[in-house]
C-alpha cells in the first residue's frame, strides 16, 4: 500500500535544469535483446483482451510478467495496476516519487442487445470510427469463453436504402441460443486478430495503442528492479483510459482517463510521465506540409492535444534530456486526449510521450520497434534525472 503523504512544493517552476551527467546520459542497453524481448511482450500483451472498463485479463498477465522482479503490486476499485520499484538511497522519504502511466483498456464493444432472430447488436466503447466493424471476424469474451462472430456486412447485391446496423452473428438461430452461449448485454467484444511482426521492424497489432506503452514500461520496470536508481518509480497500468471518446465527435468534450484520475489521487507524485500512442501522419491523402510525425523517426513530444497543453518548462527539461542522451525526438499536436489530461489537474508535472503508430484505433495498427526501443531509452533517461526538475525546496510532512 502507499503512504499518503501531503506534499508541500514550491510552486516555482524549474529553469535551468542540471543534468545528471549532463555530457554523456545515452543508457547502455543492447537494442537487439531489447527489441526481441518487446515483440516478445507484445505477443503476449496484445492477444489479451481489455476493452475499456474490463482489463482484469490484462492487469493479471502484466503482474505476472512482473512477478520476478521484486516490485511491489497494488490496484484498486477503478481497476488500475501499481507496480512500484523502490530506489537506492535507503531513506526512500527523500527520493522523488515518479510516476509513468500506460492504460491497459483497448477500444472495443459491448453487447447491446440481442434480437429475436439471434441477431447480436453492439455498443462501440472507445472511439471507434463508425464505418469500422462489417466485414470483421469478431471475439465475444463471455464469462467461460470466447464465442467468435462475423459482424454482418451487407453485400453489394443486396440494396440497402434505410439506417445500415452494426450487428453480429454467432451462427445462433434464435435469441435463446445466444444466451446459452453466455452471451448476454454488457458482454465485451473486440476484433479477433491480434499481432502479427511484418519484418524486421514493424508489428501489426489490435491494441497496439497502449499495449505498446504498457511493454516499454514493463521492460523498463524490468530494468529499474535490478539496477534500483535515485528515485522511487511507480508504473501505473490505467483502467478507462478510452471511455468516453464519442465515435465521430468532433472535440474530445467528454472524456476518461478516470483510472488515471485515481491513480494521481493516491499517488500524488513529484513527477509524472505519460506514455501512449501518437498518431503517425505520414500516410497517403495527407499533404505534405501537414505531416509532423513519421513512423520510425523516433518518440514523438505530445505538445498539444484537446485537453492538455505541455508545460513549456517540461518541454524544455525532455529536449535537454533527449539531446544529452543522444536520442531523436519528434514534436507534435494531436486531437483527442490522453491521461496527462486528469493528471495535471493535480498540479503534477507531467511529460506526455507519444509512440508514432499508424491508423490508431483501428483492427490493424502499425508500430516500429526501433520507435518502442528509442522510447524506453528516453524514459529511462527521464525517470533518473526527474529529481532535477524542481527548484528550491520539497517538504514532505505527514
Ligand atoms: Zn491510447
Amino acid at each position: 500500500m502507499y503512504n499518503h503523504l501531503l506534499l508541500v512544493w514550491d510552486k516555482q517552476e524549474p529553469s535551468p535544469f542540471v543534468l545528471k551527467g549532463d555530457a554523456n546520459l545515452a543508457v547502455n542497453f543492447d537494442n537487439e535483446a531489447l527489441k526481441t524481448e518487446i515483440i516478445e511482450l507484445l505477443q503476449e500483451l496484445i492477444t489479451i483482451a481489455g476493452v475499456t472498463g474490463f482489463e482484469d485479463a490484462v492487469r493479471e498477465k502484466i503482474i505476472a510478467l512482473l512477478q520476478s522482479t521484486g516490485a511491489r503490486f497494488s490496484t484498486d476499485f477503478m481497476g488500475n495496476l501499481y507496480v512500484t520499484v523502490i530506489g537506492k538511497n535507503k531513506d526512500s522519504s527523500k527520493l522523488p516519487r515518479v510516476m509513468i502511466c500506460v492504460h491497459m483498456d483497448e477500444v472495443g464493444y459491448l453487447v447491446s442487445n440481442i434480437d429475436n432472430q439471434g441477431f447480436v447488436y453492439l455498443y462501440p466503447i472507445g472511439g471507434i470510427p463508425e464505418y469500422l466493424g462489417p466485414g470483421e471476424w469478431v471475439s465475444l469474451h463471455t464469462d467461460s469463453e470466447i464465442i467468435q462472430g462475423s459482424v454482418g456486412m451487407y453485400p453489394p447485391h443486396l440494396p440497402v436504402t434505410g439506417q445500415k446496423e452494426i450487428f453480429v452473428d454467432v451462427g445462433a438461430q434464435n435469441r435463446d441460443e445466444v444466451l446459452q452461449m453466455g452471451i448476454s448485454v454488457g458482454t465485451p467484444v473486440t476484433f479477433t486478430h491480434g499481432f502479427k511482426q511484418l519484418n524486421q521492424n514493424r508489428v501489426v497489432g489490435r491494441c497496439l495503442d497502449d499495449r505498446m506503452g504498457c511493454a516499454v514500461l514493463i521492460a523498463l520496470l524490468r530494468r529499474l528492479s535490478a539496477n534500483p536508481i535515485e528515485a522511487e518509480v511507480t508504473g501505473v497500468f490505467s483502467s478507462t483510459e478510452e471511455h468516453g471518446m464519442q465515435p465521430g465527435s468532433e472535440h474530445s468534450s467528454v472524456h476518461g482517463s478516470r483510472g488515471a484520475l485515481v491513480a494521481t489521487m493516491k499517488l500524488r507524485p513529484n513527477f509524472a510521465m505519460v506514455v501512449d500512442s501518437m498518431v503517425c501522419s505520414d500516410i497517403p491523402g495527407i499533404a505534405p506540409h501537414m505531416r509532423q510525425i513519421r513512423l520510425g523517426q523516433g518518440v514523438a513530444l505530445r505538445l498539444v492535444d484537446d485537453l492538455a497543453i505541455m508545460r513549456p518548462p517540461i518541454r524544455a527539461f525532455l529536449k535537454k534530456v533527449a539531446r544529452s542522451a543522444g536520442i531523436t525526438i519528434q514534436e507534435g499536436i494531436s486531437r483527442s486526449y490522453t491521461d496527462t489530461s486528469v493528471i495535471q489537474l493535480f498540479d503534477v508535472p507531467v511529460a506526455t510521450l507519444g509512440i508514432p503508430l499508424r491508423y490508431a484505433h483501428a483492427p490493424a495498427q502499425i508500430a516500429d520497434i526501433g520507435d518502442l526501443v528509442q522510447t524506453l531509452l528516453f524514459m529511462q533517461t527521464i525517470v533518473q534525472n526527474a529529481g532535477q526538475y524542481q527548484l528550491g525546496s520539497c517538504n514532505n510532512t505527514i
